[in-house]
């Protein structure tokens, strides 16, 4: 008849429903890989829990493998969860063999010394802690603080549960002390001639540290073992909901950026710039405010002939530009194929000018090497905000001014002129940025 432990039973179901709450996670949304290799992690975990301490129809001793080896390879798919996700860089693989060898060398000795249980207790997690002292080590080497003392918490756990666990270290440093002997005869009390009376207690021996035999007395009370049962799990379940949390905010922060930025460029796409640019015309703190629209020259033509490889070349290249000169309380996006809009709060039409002929001589000046056999340029249109104009307003006389760029040339900056602010003349313009 098996024989379990009621709290580590609870804390391997435990274990048991965070592994299936995890693969339905990562059912639902594959992005989360890392979810996939915890979910395996906590199953070998329920089974390291579940067999710790239960005493089955089998010698014992192949429980005790079966319990530290999940024990050590939860860990590790812990470790290579990370490294799959991109969370850590390191690759614990060679950690990971370490650890194993060490293990195996360990439980070996130990089968072979016949050990007593609390030996297992003691000596059982220690590949885990190596494993997780050496991980740590990396991580805080890789300026990672957050990770690096999540991972002390857990060595700590480990460390304090195999130090202070009734059936490990502390039951070999303080052996219950054998029953007293009892004095049977005429000294019994009347009422209870079977009892006798104790003598006094003789001084417990001192155990060697390598005393292999198991302690005499029967095992410590339960409630120990429930204490730092519950104690580990809940520094398990800690460690877990915050591994889980961190990783579902990385792949929210990931879902954010990959529908507000533009994967080409890694500036705003057209609905967010359109978004942040009503926001930032609303706000009256930052005056004059000021609209760049900014569109490569015959740009059909470097596809043509340069190949659709060159023009994406051409277009990630003025995104880098407009990234590296962005100014603070500009917005940059890229609005379409080769057009892009820029949004300067707190500049004035000559300010503007200026930064649009930065930008234009720097594309114009850019090398494509055998890309492109010809200088790239590009026209761009300014116009500045009016009180009271919509985005939608200030996009379109942008605009009016950039197609007047490009009747007069191409490879040049114009800016609107106030008179066309006055007389709101919807044309091409209300095609490129929706209403504001
Ligand atoms: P213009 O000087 O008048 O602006 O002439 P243009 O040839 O640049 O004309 P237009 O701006 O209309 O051309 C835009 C072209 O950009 C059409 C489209 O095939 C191409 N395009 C749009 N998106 C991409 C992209 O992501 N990569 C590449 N390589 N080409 C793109
Ligand atoms: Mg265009
Ligand atoms: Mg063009």
């Amino acid at each position: 008849m098996a024989q379990v432990d009621v709290f580590s039973l609870a804390a391997a179901i435990t274990a048991l429903l965070l592994a299936a709450g995890l693969l339905i996670a990562y059912a639902i949304n594959r992005n989360l890989t890392s979810f996939g290799w915890w979910a395996g992690a906590f199953a070998l975990l329920a089974l390291s829990l579940a067999t710790v301490t239960m005493r089955l129809g089998v010698p014992a001793v192949w429980v005790k493998w079966l319990s530290w080896g999940s024990f050590y390879a939860a860990t590790c798919l812990v470790a290579y969860g990370l490294h799959r996700s991109g969370d850590t860089r390191a690759n614990p693989l060679a950690r990971m063999v370490a650890g194993g060898v060490l293990f195996v060398a360990i439980a070996t000795a130990l089968t072979v010394l016949n050990a007593a249980p609390h030996y297992w207790m003691l000596f059982g997690p220690i590949p885990v802690l190596v494993f997780m002292v050496w991980s740590a080590a990396l991580v805080f080497r890789a300026g990672s603080w957050g990770y690096g003392l999540t991972m002390v918490f857990g060595i700590v756990a480990i460390a304090i549960r195999s130090i202070f666990h009734p059936g490990g270290f502390s039951r070999l440093l303080n052996p219950p002390p054998p029953p007293p002997p009892v004095l049977r005869g005429g000294f019994a009390p009347a009422s209870n001639p079977g009892a006798g009376i104790p003598l006094q207690q003789p001084p417990p021996t001192a155990r060697g540290l390598f005393d292999l035999a198991p302690p005499p007395g029967p095992r410590p009370p339960v409630e120990h073992a429930l204490t730092i049962t519950l104690i580990t799990l809940a520094a398990l379940l800690v460690l877990a909901i915050a591994l889980v949390l961190r990783n579902v905010m990385a792949e929210l922060n990931r879902m954010r950026e990959r529908s507000t930025t533009d994967a080409m460029t890694g500036l705003l796409n057209r609905v967010t710039f359109e978004e942040a640019a009503a926001l930032r015309l609303g706000e009256t703190g930052l005056r004059p405010v000021c609209a760049i629209l900014f569109d490569i020259d015959h740009f059909k033509r470097i596809n043509d002939t340069a190949g659709h490889a060159a023009g994406d070349q051409v277009i990630a290249r003025l995104g880098q530009l407009l990234r590296e000169m962005s100014l603070t309380h500009g917005i940059s996006a890229r609005i379409g194929g080769e057009e892009f809009a820029v949004i300067l709060a707190g500049s004035d039409l000559a300010a503007a000018r200026l930064y649009a002929e930065a930008i234009r001589s720097g594309l114009s000046s850019a090398d494509f090497g055998d890309a492109v056999g010809w200088g790239v340029t590009m026209s761009a249109g300014i116009a500045i905000h009016q009180p009271g104009e919509t985005l939608h307003g200030l996009m379109g006389r942008a605009d009016e001014a950039l197609y007047a760029a490009k009747a007069a040339g191409r490879d040049r900056v114009v800016v609107a002129s106030d008179a066309t602010a006055a007389a709101h003349r919807p044309g091409r313009a209300a095609n490129r940025v929706a209403s504001g």
